[in-house]
């Protein structure tokens, strides 16, 4: 998948690394991206969860992050993008709402 550094371009990659925090003996190896599918939602956002793989160079220690099943965090952040667009169209009727209320009174 990855085998030639994108920084300094040797092939000298350790493949599939593990993350890990400094929990001690209970400490996380999994860590994970998250897009909202529904981020203008007040509950019920719809998290769609990725795993996290790092690839490390050891000739420079470039570290490269990939995640497992990027189109559906793809197909999350689609969605997430109509969410926010259709908020923003309701935010842009708001004032004028708000100032035809007013003139009228
Ligand atoms: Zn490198």
């Amino acid at each position: 998948m990855y085998s030639k550094c994108f920084y300094c371009g040797a092939t000298t990659i350790i493949p599939d690394v593990d993350f890990s925090d400094d929990g001690g003996p209970y400490r996380s190896p999994n860590h994970q991206v998250v897009v909202e599918r529904n981020p203008t939602a007040f509950f019920k956002r719809e998290p769609v969860f990725a795993q996290t793989r790092a690839y490390i160079c050891g000739t420079c220690g470039y570290v490269a992050l990939f995640v497992e099943a990027p189109g559906r965090l793809y197909a999350a952040y689609r969605e997430a993008q109509q969410h926010l667009e259709k908020q923003q169209r309701q935010d842009e009727q708001l004032p004028r709402l708000i100032q035809v209320t007013a003139s009228e009174t």
